[in-house]
């Protein structure tokens, strides 16, 4: 069996899908199970809904109306019977019914809609152009805690209920991101996180590869949009790949790796355009080819400098607090610099989480922060590399060992 996941760049819209259904008939012989996203930018709108119904206890009738449209409009194109008017009433429901408190709970029950929408709209298509298809709901197999929006996996249910299915079907198709805990309350894996799945499921039916399909050729350096000579890799190591996902290489969801690494799975990262090129692999090899210094920028994120009130030392006793909070208000820190009196910390920025933590902060420290600022993190760098990020803004720290360094700028 072959794992594949594609991702919502893959199915965006009707082409894509079709797109999708191409690649798969070349596969026709040969067993696949195909992890799906949600379609485009589904997840990010569900976001806005969720978020608005949160804050202001309003249903956002014009984000609903346009996720109800985009799909339908695929399903139009696509000539499909099918309707998702009972999974878009369900979503509306399970919202308008809520009653707990908890952002992250709410969060995880509505936002795997989008995969649940794509899933059955793919699973149609499949079944219409390349025949029978099963459709999995994968939050009766994935297993996890409790810990919303970044759950944690229950290996062994987990594996005993993929293992129970008997897989005598060529095809078959399940959603990426979500899960379920033991009371079968929806949870998902974080953000991005069908990389994640796929691997789990590569994992447990120990597969001789997985295969991420995506809209650029394979793993590069550095993002071609913003270096215009950036090259890809042919091939990386599990252990290099798992340094440039933690550092925020966006090709890959950081818990895919780790997975594939145990079991000695090929990951391929391959191009749903253009099926003739290579891709990149990555694979228990240690040589990387070509041999060149990989560059990740990670955007917008929130600068928080901290002094104690009375300007005394910060040490272990307010870093634990610090770290207290960042944890239980579930805000990433990325990177952390201190000095003798101050204590600098780059989050993850996110509007509903950083003005709550800003808030308990402040009552404790005095605080001054940074929005916007960028972190450009290169692993085997060279001087020009340096020079090169040093000039793209306004440099405010670093931090550097012998592989890695990492600069913080404010554009
Ligand atoms: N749809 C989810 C997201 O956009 C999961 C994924 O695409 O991997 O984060
Ligand atoms: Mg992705």
């Amino acid at each position: 069996m072959k794992i594949f996941k594609f991702g919502g760049a893959s199915v965006k819209d009707s082409l894509s899908i079709k797109n999708v259904g191409r690649i798969l008939k070349k596969y026709e012989k040969e067993q696949v199970l195909i992890v799906v996203s949600a379609m485009g930018k589904t997840t990010n709108l569900i976001e806005v809904i969720i978020r608005d119904f949160f804050q202001n206890k309003l249903f956002n009738t014009d984000a609903f109306t346009t996720l109800k449209k985009n799909h339908e409009c695929i399903i139009h194109n696509l000539n499909l019977q099918l309707d998702v008017s009972p999974i878009l009433n369900q979503l509306k429901n399970t919202l308008e019914l809520n009653t707990e408190t908890s952002y992250s709970y709410l969060y995880d029950q509505i936002i795997g809609y989008g995969e649940l929408l794509s899933s059955s709209i793919l699973h149609a298509y499949l079944n219409q152009t390349l025949g029978d298809s099963a459709y999995l709901d994968v939050r009766t197999l994935i297993k996890t805690d409790s810990n919303y929006q970044n759950a944690n996996v229950c290996w062994e249910s987990t594996t005993q209920n993929i293992q129970q299915l008997k897989f005598s079907q060529s095809r078959y198709i399940t959603q990426g991101f979500i899960a379920s805990d033991e009371n079968n309350t929806p949870t998902t894996l974080g953000r991005e996180g069908s990389d994640f799945t796929a691997a789990i499921f590569a994992s447990v039916l120990n597969v001789e590869s997985l295969t991420i399909w995506k809209d650029v050729d394979g793993f590069f350096n550095a993002d071609p949009r913003l270096f215009n000579d950036a090259v890809k890799y042919k091939q990386i190591s599990f252990r290099e790949a798992i340094e440039l996902a933690y550092y925020g290489a966006s090709v890959v969801h950081p818990k895919t790796i780790q997975p594939l690494k145990r079991k000695g799975i090929k990951l391929y990262v391959r191009s749903f355009i253009d099926l003739d090129k290579p891709g990149t692999l990555i694979s228990e090899n240690q040589e990387i080819i070509p041999e060149a210094p990989s560059i990740i920028v990670k955007k917008n994120l929130f600068l928080l400098t901290v002094s104690t009130k009375q300007l005394s030392f910060i040490v272990e006793k307010e870093l634990e607090t610090l770290f207290g909070l960042c944890h239980t208000e579930r805000v990433r820190m990325i990177l952390m610099q201190n000095s003798a009196t101050s204590c600098s910390l780059v989050l993850q920025n996110d509007p509903i989480k950083i003005p709550i933590l800003l808030e308990k902060i402040k009552s404790l420290f005095q605080v001054r922060f940074n929005e916007n600022v960028e972190l450009f993190t290169i692993r085997h760098y060279n001087s020009n590399i340096i020079n090169q990020i040093y000039s793209k803004g306004r440099f405010i720290l670093e931090e550097r060992n012998n592989k890695t360094i990492q600069i913080l700028i404010q554009p």
